[in-house]
């Protein structure tokens, strides 16, 4: 069925629901095809509310019957809810329903997955389930019963009796219906338990299939470390009996929050030495913290719509954040975010899907999990905390916990509470939630008589979602570096809050370097003229270690500018400067071996957009490699002696110390690859003992094209294990040649394995091709062609994945006219499908419509 011509829903109409809900009461009988879940609701007339009209959503629902009080009753049904008279006093709502599990393949509502019930209801799942006001401010209390011929039944709260075949559940807590959830299967758990700082003893259950056993002790350790820092660093206790995490094979995001059941992506919650990476295990500790830390920031407090989104994402993602700094390493954390920042958020915020943090309208909302609502909203709370300072940021925290628990809120409440503990005016700091681009702040400097001056100017380019943007609050960190490379003036706040603003540094001795934006202080694109010189000065100088990253970065940048555009040789500052970094062991591995990496190609191909160039992706793939290939040459001597400095001869922990010398280690590895053709690579394959040595190496051999036999070892050695299975895919149409991208990935979309209902496995086919820069946009098309075929494929299967998938389209102004040309017929041929659905012909009219 096609859905109905797309409407759009705008913050400035919002108006509360009719009615309260007192109480819900759900009964669910299982089968796979025939689902039948009776509900039973008290309702009260809302006294903050005018309108008393009742509407509750529902799709994709089979009403069997319903009645009011007892009686029976007969709503007007369309494809998106129903209505009815109700009465305007309090009465009893109760329906039957039926639904489809199995035939469920969008992965929203109740589904299946390989024989096991699972729920997924953020943001308008519920509706999929039963009739409903499914929307963030309808809070209330459940209690679930299911019936069901499976081993293991699981809801939200706290358990209630069972038997065989039968559970119940009830949940103190009242929230939305999004946080609902359901699982039901043939599960084994891994137990454990954690005492809370009040002194409940809380149950820890992580649920997974049989056999994925031995996959669950580091998810249960870091949801303990997880735990035990929401309540050191924010004062936060866990408020149930029990905790549970299910893990899922099919699932389109990576976790969900449920209220004390939280459903996982498997590849977010699984994890042993021999089948995942380091970079797995971080990732895995960072979902695990970010799902429990939203029961306090996103359940206990939820948003009131879902433009409020950012109020529960990106004050989670920022205490994440703040949680893997503590963990590990702040430095290269703050770099790694940074990266993500600028590969994802940046295109995002500068192309024709530009929205603010906050969103003034939508047509579909799960087009909206964007990284601007998360890692942007993210930032916005890091500079509210740089500019209230933390003593402050801890007492509005407090305070927004004691005033809201139990609410569903707004930004307006969320800065009002800054504003109560300081004092201060956040009017204008608010435009960072309204207005959509990334502001371009340009510096100048000046040096007469000691006195040193920095002037900056601001401004943000207009766009669809923000027509005439006005100047933010911007908090500019600087610390000023004297010629002899001591740090004169130490690291010091400036608030740009004008267009223009000068500041001043008084009583120098001499000229100094300024080290402008340290540690990423707000989520701008900082424009200076500056010499090759003072970049490597900072390189070598900075003490501030974000800065000293960035300047290794810009110099890569240039240096790779120079040698696309201008056929220039690679530049000896950014070689002499990198090659000094990574031979100084006085430094942190994890932190040399960002150092070595180069800024992404398509970070490339925007820098030259910007400037006024047409990008040619085939030009940067080999500048980026005659760069890659000139750094092995100079540190060629190095090699060895520095790698035999990375191997780790104890027993695999995922640790930061051991990770950032594997990190470093592979970074190397990969340079001597293009020395020694692949002979270390291969040994080190062959002595693999860990996934991460594993996969670096065979990464290896697959970029210098010799990986043939190690592939097919490592799918005979791993075919049982989907999650590793999935790596062996992305692997190799990643690391394939330009010209053999498309190829691979169209050879693997024909694989046996590839089940491309399953979202793993497609992103880890087609994302990785998106990700392949210059094979993505090979010259011919074909890999606009590739994606777009499975798009529309895919579209009608999973609608949420298919248009989230459709971003890699969203730069495609940026490209010459041939290229324009492929990628338009490409979206087009997507937005002539007949059914589209409502999630993809949204992304699909606004990439094109800009
Ligand atoms: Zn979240």
């Amino acid at each position: 069925m096609k859905d109905a011509a797309p409407t759009t829903v705008y913050l400035e109409d919002y108006k509360p629901f009719g009615y309260v809900v007192d109480s819900v009461h759900l009964t669910f009988d299982l089968a796979p095809n025939a689902t039948r879940v009776k509900s039973r609701i008290e309702f009260s007339p809302n006294p903050e509310a005018a309108d008393r009209r009742f509407w509750l959503d529902g799709e994709k629902l089979k009403l069997i019957s319903a009645k009011i009080d007892g009686k029976d009753v007969n709503p007007v049904c369309t494809a998106e809810g129903l209505s009815c008279d109700a009465p305007d006093a309090p009465f009893v709502w109760e329906a039957e329903v039926e639904i489809d599990p199995a035939g469920n393949t969008a992965l929203e509502g109740l589904y299946m997955s390989n024989g096991m019930y699972c729920t997924q209801c953020e943001a308008q799942g519920f509706r999929k389930i039963t009739y409903y006001p499914d929307r963030p401010d309808v809070m209330s209390v459940f209690t679930v019963r299911i019936n069901g011929d499976l081993p293991v039944l699981l809801s939200n709260g706290n358990p209630g009796k069972s038997g065989d075949g039968w559970a119940e559940w009830h949940d103190p807590w009242p929230k939305p219906a999004y946080l609902f959830a359901l699982v039901a299967g043939d599960l084994v758990a891994h137990s454990d338990s954690f005492t809370t700082i009040g002194g409940r003893d809380v149950a820890l259950n992580l649920y997974v299939r049989p056999g994925d056993e031995g996959k669950c002790a580091f998810g249960m350790e870091a949801l303990k470390k997880s735990m035990k820092w929401d309540e050191d660093v924010y004062g936060r206790e866990y408020d149930l009996d029990i905790f549970n995490i299910v893990a899922v094979d099919d699932f389109n995001m990576g976790a969900m929050e449920n209220k004390g059941l939280n459903i996982f992506n498997s590849s977010a919650v699984l994890a042993s030495p021999e089948t995942s990476t380091d970079m797995n295990f971080e990732r895995i500790e960072a979902i695990i913290a970010h799902e429990y830390f939203h029961n306090w920031t996103g359940n206990r407090i939820t948003c009131r719509d879902w433009f409020q989104l950012c109020l529960k994402e990106g004050l989670t993602v920022y205490r994440d954040s703040q949680f893997t700094s503590d963990m590990r390493s702040a430095p290269v954390k703050r770099i790694s975010d940074t990266i993500d920042l600028r590969a994802r958020q940046f295109p995002e915020d500068n192309g024709p899907l530009a929205h603010p943090v906050r969103p003034d309208s939508f047509q579909e909302i799960n087009n909206f999990y964007t990284a601007t609502v998360y890692e942007k909203g993210a930032e916005v709370i890091g500079m509210l905390k740089r500019l209230v300072g933390d003593a402050a940021y801890a007492e509005a925290l407090d305070l927004y916990f004691a005033r809201h628990d139990g609410q569903a809120c707004t930004i307006e409440d969320w800065l009002k509470v800054f504003e109560d503990v300081t004092g201060r005016d956040l009017t204008q700091f608010k435009r960072w939630y309204s207005q959509a681009g990334t502001p371009r702040v340009k510096v100048t400097e000046h040096w007469e008589n000691g006195t040193y001056r920095l002037t900056f100017t601001q401004s943000t380019p207009a766009s669809v979602a923000s027509p005439a943007p006005q100047p933010q609050v911007i908090p500019i960190a600087v610390g000023l570096i004297g010629p002899n490379g001591d740090e004169v003036v130490e690291t010091t706040l400036l608030e740009l809050t004008e267009e223009t603003q000068a500041f001043e540094f008084s009583g120098l001795s001499a000229k100094p370097v300024p080290s402008i934006l340290r540690g990423f202080s707000a989520p701008v694109i900082l424009e200076r003229e500056t010499t090759t010189a003072e970049r490597a000065f900072l390189l070598a100088h900075d003490t501030d270690p974000f800065n000293r990253w960035e300047a290794g970065r810009t110099l890569a940048l240039e240096t790779l500018n120079d040698m696309t555009l201008g056929g220039a040789a690679p530049n000896a500052a950014y070689l002499d400067g990198i090659v000094a970094v990574t031979r100084d062991s006085s430094l942190d591995p994890a932190y040399r071996a960002l150092m070595l990496g180069l800024p992404s190609q398509s970070e490339l191909a925007a820098a030259q957009a910007e400037s006024g160039h047409t990008p040619d992706p085939m030009a940067i793939w080999n500048a980026c490699e005659t760069l890659r290939q000139t750094l092995a040459e100079k540190l060629q001597d190095d090699l060895p002696g520095l790698m035999a400095e990375m191997r780790v001869e104890a027993p695999y922990r995922p640790d930061a110390e051991q990770s950032g010398k594997r990190s470093l280690g592979g970074a190397l590895l990969s340079l001597l690859t293009r020395l020694d053709g692949g002979e270390e690579a291969a040994r080190q394959y062959a002595e693999a003992d860990n996934m991460t040595l594993q996969l670096s190496a065979l990464s290896c051999l697959v970029r210098a094209g010799k990986g043939e036999d190690a592939l097919r070892q490592f799918y005979e050695q791993w075919q049982g294990d989907r999650l590793v299975i999935d790596k062996w895919f992305m692997l190799q149409v990643l690391n394939a040649a330009p010209d053999r991208a498309v190829g691979a990935a169209k050879a693997l979309t024909e694989h046996k394995d590839f089940n491309w209902k399953n979202p793993n496995r497609f992103r880890a086919t087609l994302g990785a091709l998106t990700g392949n820069h210059a094979g993505f946009h090979a010259a011919d098309g074909a890999g606009y062609a590739l994606l777009a075929d499975w798009l529309i494929k895919l579209d009608p299967v999973n609608p949420q994945t298919a248009a989230r998938m459709c971003t890699a389209f969203q730069t495609w102004k940026r490209y010459d006219a041939e290229r324009q040309g492929q990628m338009r017929a490409a979206l087009e041929r997507i937005a002539a499908q007949p059914d589209l659905s409502r999630d993809t012909t949204e992304m699909v009219s606004r990439i094109l419509g800009a």
